[in-house]
């Protein structure tokens, strides 16, 4: 699947989502990243994309310690 090519559409309201960038707190640490987010409702969409992505950077360094 390619992420760049995927117009995501919110679930709830159907209208294309808009990348927004957004400060997620995950395990205690906090990092920014432009995600998919509904302009009417304001869901966030947590793509696969960041959950392989930034969520196990954070899983790793927590880890480490
Ligand atoms: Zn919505």
């Amino acid at each position: 699947m390619n992420v760049e090519n995927t117009i995501w559409r919110c679930a709830r309201c159907d209208v294309p989502l808009i990348m927004k960038k957004t400060v997620f707190n995950y395990l205690g640490q906090s990092f920014t990243h432009d995600v998919p987010c509904c302009p009417s409702c304001g869901n966030v969409l947590i793509t696969p994309e960041l959950a392989r992505g930034k969520m196990a950077q954070v899983e790793e360094q927590l880890e480490d310690k």
